[in-house]
C-alpha cells in the first residue's frame, strides 16, 4: 500500500480503512487516474469486459456477442485480443494488468487451456497466443472460471475471512466448482476442482465425462428447469425457476428431490476437502437460501462438520467472475507497485 501512495495512485479518504493486507480498502480515494484493469471473461456466447479500477469500481462494461462454438480457436482469440487492443488503446488510465476467465481447465504454468469443454477447447495454448497479440509489457493473466468466482467470493464477498472456502456455483448446463485456502504467507492458494463431476447416483443419467449420476446433472439448471416442468404443461425456463424460488411461491416435489442429491454431494465434499465456508453461487444461491434448513440438516450427517463449523453462504455477487478477473489482474502491480508501474508506463508512453 505504502509503494501505491507513493506511486500517487492512491490517498488516505476521510475515515480509516478496515487494514485487510494486500488490497486496498475501500476508504481510499484514487488521486487522477489512477491505474485500472482489464477483466474478461469468456463464454460460448461471447466475451464480457469490464475496465475496473483499484477501488474496483466498473468504470466501462462491453458485451461482445459471437459463437465460440462455431470458430475455430484462433478466431476466437483474434477476436478477444481484438476488442482488449480497442478499449485498452482508449483508456485514459494506466492499464496495470489483462485477466482473463476460462469456463474450463487452465494450466498456469505451461499457458495452455487443458480441456474447455463449453468450447470444445483441448490443449489450446491461449497465453502464447495472446502474449503475442495483447500490448506488451501489460502482465495478462488467466484462469478457471469458478476459481476466479471463488476469488471475488474469498476477497470481498460472502466467503471473507473463510480459511478454507468451497464455492459452488449452479449454472444452466453444470456446475463449477473450487476451492481456496488462506495462506499467511502468499495470502492464498486457488485449487480449481470439477466438483460437478462427484457420483452421487451410480444408477443416474450418463455425463459426458463418462459417469453415471454425476452432481451436476442432478442440480444443474436443468435439473432445475425439468423439476418445474413436471408440474405446468408449458415447458420451464430458468427465470421462472429462479423467481419461484426467491418468491417463496410453492415449488414442485422434484425440486425436492434436487435438494436431496444437492445434500449428498454436500456431505461428500465436505468430509473430503473440510471447508470451513461453502458458498453457493449462481443457480445453486437461491436453491441455498430457499432449503436452508434442510442443507444445514445435512451438515449433521458429515463427520467433519461434527468435529469443526461449517458455514453455509449465498454468493454476494451476480457476476463474481468479472471481478475474480479484476483481482487477478491487479495481483502483479499489488506484488511489485513500482517495477510494474514504470514498466506499463514506459511502454504506453513508447506506444
Ligand atoms: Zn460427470
Amino acid at each position: 500500500m505504502d509503494a501505491l501512495q507513493r506511486l500517487a495512485l492512491l490517498r488516505a479518504g476521510s475515515t480509516v480503512g478496515d487494514g485487510t493486507p494486500g488490497r486496498p480498502s475501500a476508504t481510499l480515494e484514487i488521486v487522477g487516474s489512477g491505474a485500472v484493469v482489464i477483466a474478461c471473461v469468456l463464454s460460448s456466447n461471447g466475451l464480457e469486459l469490464a475496465v475496473v479500477d483499484l477501488r474496483r469500481k466498473i468504470k466501462l462494461r462491453r458485451f461482445e456477442s459471437f459463437d465460440a462454438i462455431g470458430l475455430v480457436p484462433l478466431e476466437t482469440l483474434t477476436r478477444i485480443a481484438g476488442t482488449i487492443n480497442e478499449v485498452h488503446a482508449s483508456l485514459g488510465s494506466t492499464c496495470v494488468g489483462i485477466g482473463i476467465s476460462v469456463p474450463g481447465v487452465f494450466d498456469a504454468h505451461s499457458g495452455v487451456a487443458r480441456a474447455v469443454l463449453p468450447l470444445g477447447w483441448r490443449n489450446i495454448p491461449m497465453a502464447a497466443v495472446l502474449d503475442d497479440s495483447l500490448p506488451a509489457d501489460v502482465p495478462v493473466l488467466i484462469a478457471h472460471d469458478a476459481t476466479l468466482g471463488a476469488l471475488a467470493e474469498f476477497r470481498m464477498g460472502a466467503g471473507r475471512g473463510a480459511q478454507r472456502l468451497l464455492y459452488l456455483a449452479g449454472q444452466q448446463i453444470g456446475v463449477g466448482s473450487a476451492l481456496i485456502l488462506a495462506d499467511e504467507q502468499s495470502g492464498r492458494s486457488d485449487h480449481p476442482l470439477q466438483a460437478g463431476h462427484l457420483i452421487v447416483d451410480p444408477s443416474g443419467p450418463q455425463c459426458s465425462c463418462g459417469s453415471r449420476g454425476c452432481l451436476e446433472l442432478l442440480v444443474d439448471g436443468r435439473a432445475m428447469v425439468a423439476a418445474m416442468s413436471d408440474v405446468s404443461s408449458a415447458p420451464s425456463s430458468m427465470d421462472a425457476v429462479l423467481s419461484a424460488l426467491s418468491q417463496s411461491t410453492a415449488v414442485p416435489a422434484a425440486m425436492d428431490r434436487i435438494v436431496d442429491h444437492l445434500q449428498v454431494g454436500l456431505i461428500s465434499l465436505v468430509n473430503t476437502l473440510s471447508p470451513d465456508r461453502v458458498v453457493f453461487a449462481g443457480t445453486l444461491s437461491p436453491l441455498m437460501s430457499r432449503f436452508e434448513e434442510r442443507m444445514n440438516a445435512a451438515l449433521e450427517l458429515s463427520v467433519v462438520a461434527q468435529i469443526q463449523p461449517v458455514t453455509l453462504v449465498g454468493s454476494t455477487f451476480g457476476d463474481a467472475q468479472i471481478f475474480g478477473a479484476a483481482e487477478l489482474a491487479f495481483e502483479p502491480l499489488l506484488r511489485d507497485p513500482e517495477g510494474l508501474f514504470k514498466r506499463v508506463s514506459r511502454a504506453t508512453a513508447e506506444s
